[in-house]
């Protein structure tokens, strides 16, 4: 079976995956890939030192395996491949970035390491198109790379010994196995799980449809490569890509020991300044443990001078400024943004530390991340939804204290206004304010529309209505999965008397209709499925009551209500982004996958099931019955 069709795409073309490893295999076999498997004979011994990220390292790495592949099989089949795929997976821990292990003391030091901490696995994926003419090889690469956080369990000796000498570790970047007994070290995953196996299928799958169904040109990174790497220089064989256990002498020369012994054979590079933090106490043993700063804590204590950094140079325009190749000093990036030039390079600094930046002897310029996600005009922008956060959310969470002792939003404290009614009186008091919040709710509609309109399969239905729809980005994505679909975005007026600046250039977008109403009063719309996405959570329970009542009247039996809001686990512990938004102080509340099938039960909706999308917003799905019955 082919879940992601554009895999489909690759169906006719000599796909090779440059990679021995049987789980990346697996993985790919899963998702109806077909390709064969040529390893690479590429020695992974790139100077990290060099790479400002540790996910560049993971990126250079995949693509040269890819590469080396590519050319070697170019010089001796007959055909040339098409497509080659390399990835490479790192762990990285308290500025160290962790490969595998060389043996059972390093196991034991790399376990130890992540023993009750939250870690990074990237991997690094390179997609390297050829074209051979004559013989002579021409390439594209096309990079990207996939984080995941996962916080190991607080392991005893005993349990950790008892897992290396199970010889799992052996293999295995940061000296574990999550898909087998590894698993039962980790508390928790945030990100992809199969990205922590060895292969972020999702991004990958994500990746295709940028390639194989364009535009947004400018959301891949592209590379034209006129030099590729000759075979000779990589004629030692890579154990890891050749799947040997018997890696000890590669390992050991993968495995920079860069620290000063203390850090045991661990590889220990520069990767960015925020990873470099050394322990704040050198010791050894029980002490050291006891004198060191907890990293979660020092987290906690530092997330929101990281979140205000990020949002002032949102605000500033510093990511437009350094938009695509620029490169400027912090002089003049001052002058740009008429500031001081001592405060700029601190902020230009803050920024690197984060990540959002790189700093060289020629100046500041973005990161990748930052030229696809925050510069205010790309293609996929959260420039609104941070500008939102910055001046809405920040200004709320300021009253966090009196909030909590009065279990009541604090707009009023926060903007002098009631909240009487959210929408009409308080966010659309001035059109700055209207146009803030569009854009807010557009930028993040727009990275995971895709995922809620194929968390089902919607292709029965023929008429939707998306009930607060706002700029309607979700219409976009519905009528471009489901060619026979119509969808009408219902909102208030003031919302739809300012979609148009919103709306796609060179789309047809003729079966979308805009209906202005209030949702509460106005006649709702006749559609065959009904979409309520992130506005369940605003309401409390007698708007919940009055909203769902009215929807479920004019849904006849057959007919569907599919919301999309981020859905919490049954503990209502996690995702912690979903329980911290529950504290942003709005009359409404978020709910459980159980909680929302005994509402949309509550509402005449049967066979609810929810489908958690791994993307911001998840996805449920109801039919209605025949009888509306209301408990
Ligand atoms: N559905 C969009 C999304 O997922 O990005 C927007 C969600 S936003 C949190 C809630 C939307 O509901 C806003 O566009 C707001 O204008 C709209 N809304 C609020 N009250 C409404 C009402 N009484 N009638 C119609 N729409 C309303």
């Amino acid at each position: 079976m082919v879940l992601c069709p554009v895999i489909q795409k690759l169906v006719s073309k000599r796909v090779v995956l440059a990679s021995a490893s049987p789980r990346r295999q697996e993985i790919l076999n899963c998702a109806g890939l077909r390709f064969e498997v040529v390893p690479s004979r590429f020695k992974e011994t790139l100077d990290k030192a060099s790479f400002a990220m540790p996910y560049e390292y993971a990126m250079e790495t995949a693509k040269q395996k890819a590469l080396e592949v590519a050319n070697r099989m170019n010089v001796k089949d007959f055909r040339s491949p098409d497509v080659v795929i390399g990835a490479d997976t790192i762990v990285t821990v308290d500025g160290l970035i962790l490969e595998k292990p060389v043996d059972k003391r390093d196991a034991y030091n790399m376990l130890s390491r992540l023993n009750g901490k939250v870690h990074s696995v990237f991997t690094g994926v390179a997609i390297v198109h050829c074209n051979s003419k004559d013989k002579q090889l021409e390439t594209e690469v096309f990079e990207f790379y996939e984080e995941t956080k996962v916080k190991f369990s607080d392991l005893s000796e005993e349990l950790l010994w008892e897992y290396i000498h199970s010889g799992e570790p052996m293999d295995k970047a940061g000296g574990y196995g999550i898909q087998a007994l590894g698993g039962m070290l980790v508390e928790y995953v945030h990100g992809d799980f199969l990205n922590v196996v060895g292969f972020p299928l999702n991004h990958f799958c994500k990746k295709l449809m940028e390639l194989y169904y364009p535009p947004p040109k400018d959301a891949i990174h592209h590379v034209k490569h006129d030099s590729i790497p000759s075979v000779e220089t990589f004629e030692v064989l890579s154990d890891e890509e050749c799947g040997s256990s018997n890696s000890t002498q590669q390992n050991a020369t993968r495995t920079s020991k860069l620290g000063d012994g203390a850090t045991g054979s661990l590889g220990k590079k520069e990767i960015g300044q925020h990873m470099l933090r050394e322990p704040m106490v050198k010791c050894s043993g029980d002490l050291e443990n006891l004198t060191k700063f907890p990293s979660t804590l020092l987290e906690l204590l530092d997330g929101f001078k990281a979140s205000k950094a990020m949002f002032v140079a949102c605000k500033l325009k510093v990511f437009d400024l350094l938009k695509g190749k620029a490169i400027l000093k912090a002089k003049d990036v001052a002058d740009h943004i008429n500031a001081s030039v001592c405060g700029t390079e601190r902020l230009l600094d803050s920024c690197t530390a984060l990540e959002l930046l790189k700093k060289t002897n020629q100046g500041y310029s973005n990161t990748e991340l930052a030229d696809k996600y925050l510069v205010s005009d790309s293609e996929y922008s959260l420039h609104g939804y941070i500008m939102h956060a910055n001046d809405h959310v920040w200004p709320l969470f300021t009253h966090l204290e009196s909030a909590v002792k009065e279990g009541k939003n604090q707009n009023h404290r926060a903007f002098g206004k009631k909240a009487q009614d959210l929408f009409q009186d308080s966010y659309y008091h001035s059109m700055e304010t209207k146009l803030r919040f569009m854009n807010a709710m557009h930028s993040i509609i727009k990275l995971t529309a895709r995922d809620v309109a194929t968390a089902f399969d919607l292709s029965r239905f023929r008429s939707a209505c998306d009930l607060g729809g706002c700029t309607g980005a979700l219409a976009q994505v519905l009528i471009q999965e489901y060619p026979n679909l119509k969808v009408t975005v219902f909102d208030l007026p003031n919302v739809i008397e300012n979609v148009a600046c919103f709306q796609p250039t060179g789309q047809d977008t003729s079966r979308i209709t805009f209906t202005s109403g209030d949702f509460f009063k106005d006649n709702i719309p006749e559609a065959d499925l009904y979409i309520l996405s992130r506005v369940l959570h605003d309401w409390p329970d007698d708007k919940i009551d009055a909203l769902l009542s009215r929807i479920s009247d004019v849904c006849t039996p057959g007919c569907a209500l599919l919301v999309a809001e981020i859905v919490l686990g049954e503990e209502k512990i996690d995702p912690p982004r979903a329980v911290l938004q529950s504290l942003s102080m709005t009359e409404g509340k978020q709910r459980s996958s159980s909680e929302y099938k005994q509402l949309l039960e509550k509402y005449g909706f049967t066979q609810v099931q929810t489908k958690i999308t791994g993307n911001f917003l998840d996805a449920i799905l109801g039919f209605k019955k025949t009888t509306h019955i209301v408990n």
